[in-house]
């Protein structure tokens, strides 16, 4: 067996929100390398961190990728820190790179520190102290914020992953409308879902593979396999140059920033998990069009939240009713509450209680506190105090899972085609 020697090279915190993307930026430098005959080992990786990093530009994600540490690793690093230099958006004060040189094996506890900046907050010095203790070589732009992600995009393992293909646009097309011709994603979507996924949200008639922002992305094709990918690009017709594409390996889609929560009181905030609690209340709408309720368990209880933006999901929660059970999966932001991603129903309370018919067919009411029913229409009371209870048909489904439009996914969640 030939035993490689492997070079990890990771890049994080390169762009702005007015531009760059450091996807764009890795193609730019694979471009580089292979015109100097250095070929990549694996497809490179894009690496979608903590939803709830503060410094953030859109989605949390770092690059990496492997070469052979051999002769030309040292033409690689150089070629690597050039571009960096280069590309980066340096003048926005929240663009802080860092680029990371590892060789060697990928360690049981680099794995840790990978899972914990997704779970958790890792400052700028325990990541180089991190960094240091497994012998990376670090270069930090500005204050260097993008080790943590550098070196989490190097070491987490991708148990489950998936793929995206993105698509460059012309420097002077940035900021300009993307010429997509929507026909042909929607029949991109028609041909290839569900080995794509995330293409379109029909509801809200919104274009997913087109992104919002000034970056150089004109679009990203996310998939289970390549091959369904390539087939995706020849479908969609755009109206614009292409200059360059290329295809990552990615966590994304995965739910790996969702933790399995021993019971609601263990959770913390600025965590995501999946938890089992029994629907407290029903649902209702703020001013705002957000809808919140309460799940509780023995050990006690949180809101649940179902944002404007999650649009006709607020529909499905509101069939809610109390005393129903369901595994929530989401994430407890900046208020406390627990934004639900998707849930699904454990145990559907089918049986609610009324008061009493009459004899006469007209419904009861009480006839106050411990005194039983009366009927308004022919004056019968019942002393009993004990509502009947009665069997209702639900529209949601015992075991079904629910989950935000595509609209509103995060990019790590993981959508029920992949389930
Ligand atoms: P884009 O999606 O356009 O690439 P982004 O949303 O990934 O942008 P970055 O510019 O990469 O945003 O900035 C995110 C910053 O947060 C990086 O500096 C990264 O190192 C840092 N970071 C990542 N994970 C954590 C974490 N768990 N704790 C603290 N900081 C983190």
């Amino acid at each position: 067996m030939i035993i490689i020697n492997i070079l990890h090279i990771g890049i994080d915190d390169t762009d702005s929100p007015d531009g760059m993307c450091t996807t764009f930026l890795a193609s730019q430098i694979i471009n580089r390398l292979n015109d100097n005959g250095i070929e990549l080992l694996d497809y490179p990786r894009l690496i979608r961190l903590n939803p709830f990093a503060r410094f953030k530009t859109r989605g949390n994600g770092g690059v990496s990728f492997q070469i052979e540490n051999d002769d030309k690793a040292g033409l690689a690093r150089e070629i690597v820190l050039e571009e960096v230099e280069k590309l980066s958006m340096f003048d926005c004060d929240n663009t802080n790179p860092g680029v990371i040189f590892y060789e060697g094996e990928i360690t049981s506890e680099m794995e840790d520190y990978a899972f914990r900046a997704i779970y958790e907050f890792i400052t700028i010095e325990d990541a180089e102290e991190f960094g240091n203790s497994i012998g990376c070589e670090i270069h930090k732009f500005k204050k260097g914020r993008g080790i943590i992600g550098s070196i989490a995009a190097i070491s987490l393992p991708l148990t489950d992953f998936t793929f995206e293909l993105l698509a460059y646009r012309s420097s002077q097309n940035y900021g300009t409308k993307r010429q997509i011709d929507y026909e042909s994603v929607y029949e991109m979507d028609k041909q290839t879902f569900p080995d794509t996924f995330e293409n379109i949200d029909y509801a809200e008639k919104y274009i997913a593979i087109e992104p919002k922002t000034p970056c150089p992305v004109l679009y990203g094709i996310r998939s289970n396999t390549v091959d369904a990918l390539i087939k995706a690009k020849e479908i969609v017709k755009v109206n614009e140059p292409i200059v360059d594409w290329c295809i990552f390996k990615t966590n994304q889609h995965t739910d790996m920033h969702i933790q399995k929560a021993k019971n609601i009181s263990s959770m913390k905030q600025f965590g995501c998990y999946e938890v089992v609690g029994e629907v407290k209340n029903k649902p209702s709408i703020i001013e705002g069009g957000h809808m919140f309720f309460y799940i509780k368990d023995e050990s006690g209880e949180i809101e649940c939240g179902a944002y404007e933006p999650t649009k006709n999901f607020r529909k499905i929660v509101s069939y809610l009713l109390p005393g129903d059970v369901i595994k929530v999966f989401g994430g407890i932001g900046e208020q406390n509450t627990f934004n639900i991603e998707k849930f699904q129903v454990i145990k559907l309370n089918d049986i609610i209680y009324q008061n009493p018919i009459c004899e006469c067919g007209k419904r009861m009411t009480s006839a106050g506190a411990n005194k039983g029913f009366k009927c308004k229409k022919c004056g019968n009371k019942i002393e009993s105090d004990d509502k009947v209870p009665v069997k209702i048909d639900r529209f949601l489904e015992n075991k079904k899972f629910y989950e935000t439009p595509v609209s509103a996914r995060r990019h790590l969640s993981k959508p029920l085609s992949r389930m």
